[in-house]
């Protein structure tokens, strides 16, 4: 079927009409995906991708039960939240079941960052405090609040951020690259007690902690899991300080770490609040905060138009049942297993491979100029996701240097996926080690979105061997319809 709408003209009206600071994958060549199943996508040309960083596609893209769940309850009712909702009480149900007893009242939102400010407003309402403590690696969401507390972000824009006064700021208890490593004696009490030290500072300044805020999988660190002890030491004494502690699932929870339904069951501790998003509708706009009666009762009001409604609901049960019918959650454990082993058996052969870290779904891969010094391989990262793309499998990259290549796909990914991932990306990394160690890595800054009249970049000094196809006008050749239909928009202009 062809696009209304070609390539060019539709990154033309992009880079016109949506901010520049919404980033795409792929700035330098973008995708333009039309539609996706399962786990691949496909783009325009009816090309398939191998998807291996859409964790909000949790069961799998357009799975028929989810699409036929939302279709049905779109055609019957979708009005705001104020109404009796069958559907709200079913989900609400159904969800509180995969929880601790003691979290048993549910909240619906439409968005992670909607229902992270709303648990920090539920820790403030009942504690009467309203500092919150967080990781500096960590990322919580997009609205005024949450910036402040997600110092990876704003520290990565450079701006001139002035933390806030009730923002406390630990560090991220990562054993590869941190104060601690993994061969430390009980590294988990370590950072404990520098996380400690840090709530201490600011009882001396007179400040109390409200709540303490952390994804038990750092997913915006490059999918740092920390070491054992950790939480359950921090969790006893933010509570003996007369704080809550919030576990943010946005990313790792809803089976993604394999064995259990959440994240923070990694760690044996049970939070007193849990804000999950992104899976829960696979795609679907629907977020939930889910909390204890006490300090869900401690809240005076609360609305919110489309959070609840009757076919994010239909889809979010739809979503329940789909992870158990096809048996997800062993899934994610049994191929990530497969995935996290792949990676680790190549990581000898590798000079740049650090790291190989993750959970279940979740998993990281480092990447080092060498391991002696273990200098942020940032450009190769890149690099390294570009040359996949061209292999048609698309991962991410994350972390405070953008140097570790995350993998999050969808649940329905399989141990062939996994071993197909692992042989492109070995294949891909030894040309990239083999050109840094002869003539050294540049990166792709001068490539951006708006950069039209770029063909060829090469990315490698003085030789330039590895090359990466970026998007020119060129590329596209217009037809008489597109270009009557261009014509047409761009009167508009
Ligand atoms: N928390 C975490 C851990 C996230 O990764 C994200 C989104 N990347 C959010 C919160 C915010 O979710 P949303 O983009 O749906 O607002």
């Amino acid at each position: 079927e062809k696009p209304e709408f070609s390539f060019r003209q539709t990154l033309h009206m992009r880079r016109n009409f949506i901010g520049k600071s919404c980033k795409l994958h792929f700035e330098a060549a973008p995708l333009k995906i039309s539609r996706a199943s399962r786990q691949y996508l496909y783009d325009d040309t009816g090309q398939e991708y191998l998807d291996c960083i859409n964790n909000t596609s949790h069961v799998g893209h357009c799975h028929p039960h989810v699409v036929g769940a939302g279709q049905e309850q779109m055609a019957k009712l979708c009005c705001s939240s104020g109404f009796l909702n069958e559907q709200a009480s079913l989900y609400a149900k159904h969800l509180v079941s995969t929880l601790p007893e003691s979290l048993c009242v549910c909240f619906f939102l439409s968005s992670g960052s909607e229902a992270n400010d709303l648990a920090l407003r539920l820790a403030a309402s009942f504690t009467k405090k309203k500092d919150v403590l967080c990781f500096d690696g960590a990322y919580h969401g997009n609205l005024a609040t949450l910036v402040e507390i997600s110092p990876i972000r704003y520290k990565r824009l450079g701006t001139a951020h002035q933390q806030k006064e009730w923002v406390h700021i630990a560090p991220t208890p990562n054993t590869f690259r941190g104060k601690f490593d993994a061969s430390s004696e009980n590294p988990g009490l370590l950072y404990a007690n520098e996380t400690i030290k840090v709530i201490e500072k600011a009882h001396r300044n007179g400040r109390e902690i409200g709540a303490f805020i952390s994804e038990h999988v750092i997913s915006a660190s490059g999918m740092v899991v920390p070491p054992e002890n950790y939480f359950s030491i921090i969790y006893r004494y933010v509570r003996e300080q007369g704080g809550i502690c919030i576990a943010d699932e946005v990313q790792c929870g809803l089976g993604r770490c394999g064995e259990q339904y959440w994240g923070f069951q990694l760690h044996n501790v049970v939070p007193d609040i849990v804000t999950i998003g992104k899976p829960i509708g696979n795609g679907y706009p629907l977020a939930a905060v889910i909390t204890t009666k006490e300090i869900a009762d401690s809240l005076g009001d609360f609305s919110s138009t489309f959070g609840g409604n009757p076919v994010a609901c239909a889809v979010g049960r739809a979503v329940l049942e789909v992870i158990d019918n096809e048996k997800l959650v062993s899934s994610a454990k049994n191929v990530g297993k497969c995935l996290k082993d792949g990676f680790k058996a190549i990581q000898h052969k590798h000079p740049m491979m650090g790291d190989v870290r993750g959970v279940g779904m979740l998993i990281g891969v480092e990447l080092v100029m060498d391991k002696e010094s273990m200098k942020p391989a940032k450009e190769a990262a890149e690099i390294l996701t570009y040359k996949m793309k061209e292999r048609k499998i698309i991962l991410g990259f994350e972390g405070k240097d953008k140097n570790v290549i995350v993998l999050s796909p969808p649940l329905c990914f399989t141990t062939d996926n996994a071993r197909s991932v692992v042989q492109n990306f070995s294949e891909v990394l030894t040309n990239i080690e083999t050109e840094a160690a002869s003539v050294g890595l540049t990166s792709l800054d001068n490539v951006g979105s708006n950069n039209s009249d770029n063909v060829t970049i090469d990315v490698i000094t003085d030789q330039p061997t590895i090359s990466i196809h970026a998007f020119s006008d060129e590329d596209d050749e217009e037809d008489e319809e597109s270009a009557a239909k261009r014509a047409r928009y761009e009167e508009v202009d």
